[in-house]
């Protein structure tokens, strides 16, 4: 069942009138229509596929599956009935520019600095090339849009040609063809000779621009960002947007900006750095007040406390500290949190008690779980009781570790 393509006859065809031939569902119970002519341009090429309507009913995909052009719809027409297709034009130019635009702009890339385009993709926000190159420098891409903008303004024809493939061998081909029959050529005369499926402005000036955003280096490529045409103006907004936002929040001209967030950047390393500087000292005067309210037990001391929302890392830290000024004690922390109960406990070189150990005996009445080595460990579980219930629990089963030993030596 095939399908007259307007689009090749006619690319700024947004409207036209075509007969339902056949009107059924895919394997995923999607319907869809085949026409016996449409406007809409099917997926291909690298280029999206056409959105619209058809009988005001919603296009929401174009696809060429098993030869059939397929019209995918939101809700079904008839076969055999008469239709009035209406293309969403706003894409379909969009989709010209960006497509006319990448073939100029790989043209100009290989013209000027000899790099191939490998593959290229159009995207919804973003389009890109793929460059046979490991690097590329401001300079170069500077220039090379430069020459791009420049084809524009001349606004030079953008034809496309039927050739059989005998015909083709007269052509200067900027890539191998994928196909032998049926050889759509797509030329910019005297620049650029492609083997094209897509649809494209009919000269180069209604590209309107071509703006190259940014390059990342793949594994052996530069894959090259772009816009075209009306997504120029868009990417200017939005950035510009950006740009006025960080001027008022940084009181700073735009040129000034770059030099304001260095300043800002530098304050903010002093003073993180004078942050951990205070915390240090805070943690030395919080250890020296716990060391006075040790508890004694049989030659061993214990030290405990319960906090409120303290950092765990925090908790770690006074832990460490305090056993490694006094190998003798046994540090017991409790946090408790809107809805946990957490744990961090630690012991002097010379105890003979596991942390490890301790954790998992006390943590089973609050439905915890944690972890750790001899020396230190942590956990939480839920808020079964309150903090000083839990620390009592602990404290318990530390002391009977101590008894037991102690009977055992
Ligand atoms: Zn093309």
């Amino acid at each position: 069942m095939v399908t007259e393509k307007l689009f090749y006859q006619d690319q700024y065809l947004g409207r036209f009138t075509a007969n339902v031939m056949k009107a059924d569902y895919d394997g995923s119970k999607q319907f869809y229509v085949v026409l016996d002519q449409t406007a809409f341009y099917p997926t291909g090429g690298g280029q999206p596929h056409d959105t619209g309507t058809l009988n005001d009913i919603e296009v929401y995909n174009v696809e060429e599956i098993d030869g059939e052009l397929r019209h995918f719809l939101r809700e079904p027409i008839p076969s055999g009935s008469e239709c009035v297709g209406e293309i969403n034009w706003e894409r379909r130019m969009d989709h010209m520019q960006q497509h006319a635009g990448q073939h100029i702009l790989t043209a100009a890339f290989e013209e000027e600095l000899g790099y191939k385009t490998l593959s290229f993709h159009l995207g919804e926000e973003l389009c890109s090339i793929d460059l046979a190159t490991e690097f590329l420098t401001n300079d170069d891409a500077i220039e090379v849009e430069k020459i791009a903008n420049l084809m524009i303004i001349e606004n030079h024809p953008i034809e496309t040609r039927w050739v059989t493939s005998e015909e083709i061998g007269h052509y200067k081909l900027r890539k191998e063809l994928s196909v032998t029959d049926n050889i759509r050529l797509v030329i910019i005369p005297d620049f650029d000779y492609n083997g094209c499926g897509g649809t494209h402005p009919s000269s180069t000036g209604q590209v309107g621009s071509i703006q190259v955003l940014h390059w990342e280096k793949q594994k052996k490529h530069i894959r090259l960002y772009f816009v075209c045409g009306r997504r120029v103006r868009k990417q200017l907004h939005v950035k510009h947007q950006i740009i006025r936002s960080l001027t008022s929040k940084l009181s700073a001209p735009q040129e000034e900006l770059v030099p304001a967030v260095n300043r800002l950047l530098e304050e903010m390393n002093e003073m993180e750095r004078a942050n951990t500087e205070l915390r240090t000292k805070l943690l030395e005067y919080e250890i020296n007040e716990l060391m006075e309210n040790l508890e004694e037990i049989r030659g061993y001391s214990i030290l405990k406390n319960t906090y409120h929302n303290r950092s765990m890392t925090e908790l770690q830290q006074l832990a460490k500290n305090i056993i490694a000024q006094s190998v003798g004690t046994i540090v017991l922390f409790i946090n408790e949190t809107a809805d946990k109960l957490q744990v961090v406990c630690a012991r002097g070189n010379e105890l003979p008690i596991s942390m490890n150990q301790l954790l998992k005996q006390a943590l089973p009445i609050v439905n915890g779980k944690g972890g750790g080595n001899d020396l230190i460990a942590q956990g939480g579980g839920e808020k079964l009781m309150p903090s000083v219930d839990f620390m009592n629990h602990i404290h318990e089963v530390v002391v009977e570790s101590l008894m037991n030993d102690i009977e055992n030596s």
